[in-house]
């Protein structure tokens, strides 16, 4: 079985690249399993940075070829908030309830065709010794007044999908990774995946 490593400890990450890698053969363990003190500081002020500045802190300290994700949703009545600090957006603590509370308070009285938003994802493929490639990947949808499904992780809830007409929690994994700007960015990767990572461990 091929292994992937994925810079990241969000278990929700960790979930959907494992909906979408294990289909390929791919076992996927991500810093929970191989470094789990490791926290990259993201002081980059763009997906793209954050995610670089993950994967080459990590695959430096660990000797390997890893693959990191930086993502998070753009809310174009806020600006194009909470973008790059989705995950902190509610302060300190990472709370996804905390995070959609401020979300809907904040939209609070805004209409519906006022409410477009999109998630991205930047995906950073790097190694010792190879230059570090990026793929990046959206999902236009828009924000829901309240919490809809179970499914997913962060903003999942309140991110209604059109295409879909449901709100990407009422999503099975699989439905997810189809639409997904995760799934997206994972589908450009796949399409040129760089030799070096795609050898037997
Ligand atoms: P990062 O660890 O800085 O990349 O933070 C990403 C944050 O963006 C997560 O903690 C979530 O709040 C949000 N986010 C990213 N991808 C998704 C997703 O697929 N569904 C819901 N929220 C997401």
């Amino acid at each position: 079985m091929k292994r992937i490593v994925i810079a990241t400890q969000n278990k929700g990450k960790a979930k959907d690249f494992e909906t979408m890698l294990s289909p390929l053969g791919y076992q996927v363990l991500t810093l929970i399993d191989v470094a789990q003190d490791m926290d990259v500081e993201e002081t980059g002020v763009t997906f793209e940075e954050n995610a670089i500045l993950k994967a080459e802190a990590v695959s430096q300290a660990l000797g390997i070829p890893v693959i990191s994700d930086d993502s998070g949703l753009e809310i174009d009545a806020l600006n194009g908030e909470p973008g790059v600090y989705s995950a902190r957006y509610a302060g300190g603590a990472k709370s996804d309830d905390a995070n959609i509370d401020k979300v809907l308070e904040k939209l609070d009285g805004v209409p519906d065709s006022e409410r477009t938003a999109r998630f991205r994802c930047v995906l950073a493929v790097a190694a010792p010794g190879q230059q570090t490639e990026t793929f990046s990947g959206s999902c236009e949808g828009t924000i829901l007044h309240e919490r809809r499904g179970d499914n997913g992780f962060g903003y999942d809830p309140i991110f209604f999908v059109p295409a879909q007409d449901k709100a990407m929690a009422e999503l099975q994994p699989n439905e997810k990774a189809e639409i997904s700007h995760r799934g997206n960015a994972l589908r450009k990767l796949n399409d040129s995946m760089p030799a070096w990572l795609n050898e037997d461990k």
